[in-house]
């Protein structure tokens, strides 16, 4: 069979007791349903041979080229706060890694490619839905320059799967990640207390993503700072998109820093900081507003996993640690700031004018990404179209004051602004939509013109305006699934 990725499988060759060697099932009928182009161009991959009958089999997980060893990753994870000493991939298969034409190693990975050893009660499946939205929501991120895994393909696999809403098509995504390392992967061995395996780990992970660090003083420590950056930078980029990742368990929480397993995510629309959409999450754990400290949990947990490679006392090997999480806080404040300072044009953060504008969105129902779309008319002096978004605009037009004071040039300010600030996100009533509108009508129409706007969400289309729109007042509440 035609080779359409050259794998150099460094997980399977390096990692043993970390995986179970497995392979995709066999299904009826493998359609492509969408390829992801320009990112299989710009990884190295060829997409004409990616939509070729080879390229279709490899993408949907049945006919694996040679050179693939095709495996499920285990690892344990904190799922809303318990711990599962044994999670794993329950219905993907790690399918292999290349490198790309700039030597950058690329996980491809399916997600819904059938039961595996770590499947538990599950089926093993996806269905067309979720995979969509998956797609969908990890390629709006990668547009909005948050650091994601990435969306190559998606594949029907000409069966139904029972769902909530009945049956479904199944489906596979084939998704791209810098790696599917995560917190959860270092807590399966530490789980065990198998310290060679945790520290076989820890020099696989440095390779993959800290080379610099091979070979420094405290590697542990150090790897844990590096993680804590990313990590606190990500979830500031998220903030500031009004992103809600929904399902932030630490098995769902990359070393590399990429933002991973798109379920119950949304945006946010009108401003709450007790947002959360997913059906499971009834505490409120994941919400919006707690996904800072969320992250620094899941931190900590990391933080312990590492213990015994930081210092053999435990109590010196705890202090270490614990520096480097409480760090975190400040890392994320200052991420956070320059977040915000960019998307409101500043030339330097304004910790004030920062949060006096989340005081005046409190209870507002201020549209997120509507508010900062309005801010350039603001600049301009036409404080209309921001005060026209709040239910009391009380305060505002003295907010918008300071703010025009704070900004020295406004041409050049709305320049920027209109770089970081999205026009076009994901909306959640057309989210839905499109995802019904594939998967129970088969028309994928809608799906493909969402996606297009979110690829380009900085750039006004005439005639898309409706995109840019939030929900109807009458339109139902958003509840997400975890899509199993
Ligand atoms: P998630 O919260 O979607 O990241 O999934 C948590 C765990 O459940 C992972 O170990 C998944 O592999 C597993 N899982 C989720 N859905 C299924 C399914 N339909 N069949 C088998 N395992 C699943
Ligand atoms: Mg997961």
């Amino acid at each position: 069979m035609h080779a359409t990725i050259p794998f150099d499988n460094s997980y399977a060759q390096e990692l043993q007791g970390l995986y179970v060697p497995w392979q995709g099932q066999d299904w009826p009928d493998p359609q492509l349903v969408l390829l992801n182009d320009a990112l299989a161009s710009g990884l190295g991959l060829d997409p004409a041979a990616l939509r070729s009958p080879a390229g279709v089999g490899l993408l949907s997980g049945q006919a694996l080229p040679d050179g693939a060893r095709p495996l499920a990753q285990a690892y344990a994870g904190h799922q809303f706060g318990g711990f599962s000493p044994q999670l794993g991939d329950g219905r993907a298969i790690l399918v292999g890694e290349w490198l790309d034409p700039r030597g950058q190693r690329w996980d491809l990975h399916l997600k819904g490619s059938g039961r595996t050893p770590f499947a538990r009660g599950g089926d093993g499946r996806a269905v067309l839905g979720p995979v969509l939205r998956e797609y969908l929501i990890s390629e709006a991120m990668a547009a909005l320059g948050v650091p994601t895994t990435r969306a190559l393909a998606a594949c029907t696999t000409g069966d139904r799967v029972l769902r909530q809403n009945g049956l479904e098509p199944g489906a596979v995504l084939a998704r791209v990640a810098s790696s599917h390392l995560r917190v959860g992967t270092f807590q399966f061995f530490a789980a065990r207390g198998e310290a060679d395996k945790l520290r076989l780990l820890l020099d696989y992970a440095i390779a993959r993503h800290d080379p610099d660090l091979a070979g420094a003083t405290d590697p542990a420590l150090r790897f844990l700072e590096r993680v804590a950056t990313r990590q606190a930078r990500l979830v500031a980029q998220w903030m500031g998109l009004g992103f809600v990742h929904g399902v932030m368990n630490t098995d769902n929480t990359t070393l590399s820093g990429e933002t991973i397993d798109y379920g119950p995510c949304a945006f946010m629309e009108g401003y709450d900081p007790a947002t959360v959409f997913s059906s499971i999450d009834h505490t409120g754990r994941y919400a919006y507003g707690n996904q800072p400290v969320i992250m620094q949990w899941n931190l900590a947990r990391l933080a312990e996993a590492l213990l015994p490679m930081i210092d053999p006392t435990e109590a010196r090997a705890i202090a270490r640690v614990t520096e480097v999480v409480e760090a975190m806080q400040d890392s994320y404040q200052n991420a956070w700031l320059e977040v915000f300072a960019r998307k409101l044009g500043l030339r330097t953060p304004d910790a004030a004018l920062i949060d006096d504008m989340h005081s005046l969105w409190q209870g507002q129902s201020v549209d997120f990404t509507s508010f900062f779309r309005a801010l350039p008319a603001a600049l301009h002096g036409d404080d209309a179209p921001v005060t026209a978004l709040f239910a009391q605009p009380q305060g505002v037009e003295a907010w918008l004051r300071r703010y025009r004071a704070a900004v020295p040039d406004a041409a050049a300010a709305i320049r920027d602004m209109n770089m970081v600030n999205p026009l076009y996100i994901p909306r959640n009533h057309l989210v839905e939509d499109a995802l019904h509108s594939a998967s129970f009508g088969g028309d994928m129409d809608p799906f493909r013109a969402l996606l297009e706007r979110v690829q380009n969400p900085f750039t006004p289309v005439a005639g898309m305006e409706h995109f840019a729109q939030p929900a109807p007042e009458d339109a139902p509440e958003i509840v997400t699934y975890c899509g199993t």
